[in-house]
């Protein structure tokens, strides 16, 4: 039996230490100093990059990438268990070298860059001596990629592109952009002239490219591979989402369960309420459901491809921002007034849920992706009657018995009887 669901000790020491560690640093400095992780400020960088360094001298940096890549190449389901506990904190990922959006950014390099190019931009990506971002959905559409227009044309021995972007999440400060064409996948320098930031949306932004010229060399795979490289790229987003939303949605259950312990409410504590806990045993059923899926596909991607996990993954995709949706709202609901303010991280994880189903493609896409797959295994009835349509099977099974049924005509009535009566039931 090659069924599994422990941790290996080893690895659970590193674990303990992680939770630890982002208890004791983590969260102190997210809570005194939000944003110094990713800051450019040098002070803000004293303080966290000590942090980062203790990450790699335990050899936890980069989990998710390949040995020869720099990571210590544990694969995803060890960066599932990471995230378990990463997810719980605003800047952990980012002090951890796992944050999006440049994970997806670095398998896509990893999968697909020639050595020039892991050189120029996947090593100083891994060690945040620059970030990036990810531009694909457009103005005029976003699930469906027939519709985008952004172009690139080759001018003797450079790319010229043109076109229009729409959400690329830190496109304003990330020093390089990897710009989905109809032709292929570019790696912009955002500095390049003709880049043009627009002033809305501020986080995830707008951005326009007007005859942006890159060297030959900024083609990332093969000409026309863009799509291709794109769910390379995003298949890895989406899981890793997947894995940090487990964590908040751990966090929120914590809330919860404390919160019904605490308080009282006519005459006894809302624990023994019985519709507060149907919103916990609910919530844990969903958690833990979501945790398996997620650890089970992690799995899969290690021991085949993300490609090979592509259903799995759609269906964490949908799924998680159905158990944020609800165990988030149970959680801020439980906590009564206090929940609708923003003094604790559940009105923020409440107001994400709507945000998890769109960012990385609409739940209905994945949804599609998921029942045409899953449906790949299937064939329609041979017949007027399903495959499971009782009298048609019970003809067929009576074959087995022919014999035995012509030699003995009481059996044989009895069979009838009891057929009979068994199609009578409801
Ligand atoms: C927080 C966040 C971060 C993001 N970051 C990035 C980024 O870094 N880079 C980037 O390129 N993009 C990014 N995006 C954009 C994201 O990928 C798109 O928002 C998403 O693909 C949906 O596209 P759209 O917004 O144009 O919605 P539309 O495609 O216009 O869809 C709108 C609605 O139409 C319905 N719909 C659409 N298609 C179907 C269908 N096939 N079947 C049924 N119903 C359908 C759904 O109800 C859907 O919600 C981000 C989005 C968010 C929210």
């Amino acid at each position: 039996m090659a069924w599994e669901f422990s941790t290996e000790p080893q690895f659970q020491e590193q674990l303990d230490w992680v939770e630890e560690f982002c208890r004791t640093e983590v969260e102190p400095l997210d809570l005194v100093f939000p944003g110094a992780a990713y800051a450019r400020e040098p002070k803000a960088r004293a303080l966290a990059d000590p942090l980062k360094q203790q990450v790699k001298d335990r050899g936890l940096w980069a989990l998710f990438l390949d040995r020869e890549l720099g990571g210590p190449g544990f694969g995803q389901l060890k960066l599932a268990l990471l995230n378990e506990i990463l997810g719980r904190y605003r800047s952990a990922p980012v002090i951890f070298g796992t944050a999006a959006p440049d994970t997806g950014n670095m398998e896509m390099l990893a999968a697909y860059g020639t050595e020039e190019q892991k050189r120029q931009w996947l090593y100083p990506l891994m060690n945040q001596e620059i970030f990036s971002a990810y531009s694909m959905t457009e103005p005029q559409g976003g699930s469906d990629p027939s519709l985008f227009r952004t172009h690139a044309v080759r001018d003797d021995d450079e790319w010229v592109i043109n076109g229009e972007k729409w959400f690329t999440s830190a496109g304003a400060r990330a020093d390089i952009i990897f710009v989905m064409c109809t032709n292929g996948m570019f790696v912009v320098p955002r500095q390049t002239p003709g880049v043009q930031i627009m002033d809305y949306p501020a986080l995830h932004n707008h951005i326009r490219y007007n005859d942006v010229r890159v060297p030959l060399g900024h083609l990332l795979g093969p000409e026309d591979g863009a799509r291709v490289l794109a769910q390379r790229r995003l298949g890895g987003g989406r899981i890793h989402h997947a894995m940090r939303t487990v964590a908040q949605v751990k966090l929120a259950f914590d809330m919860m369960c404390e919160r019904a312990l605490s308080r009282e409410s006519h005459g006894k504590v809302i624990a023994d309420h019985q519709m507060v806990q149907e919103a916990i045993a609910d919530s844990y059923a969903e958690i833990t459901m979501l945790r398996l899926l997620v650890l089970w596909t992690a799995w899969t991607i290690d021991n085949s491809s993300t490609q090979q996990a592509r259903t799995q993954i759609a269906a964490c995709k949908y799924t998680c921002a159905k158990v944020l949706r609800e165990v988030s709202y149970r959680a801020l609901h439980i906590m009564g007034s206090l929940g609708t303010t923003n003094l604790t991280p559940l009105q923020a994880m409440w107001a994400s849920a709507p945000t998890m189903a769109i960012a990385d493609g609409v739940d209905e896409v994945h949804k599609v992706t998921v029942a045409r797959n899953v449906l790949k295994g299937y064939e329609p009835q041979a017949g007027l009657w399903p495959s499971e349509y009782f009298p048609a099977k019970r003809e067929e099974a009576r074959k087995k018995y022919a014999s035995l049924l012509a030699a003995d005509p009481d059996l044989a009535a009895w069979a009838d009887r009891a057929a009979r009566a068994a199609t009578v039931r409801p």
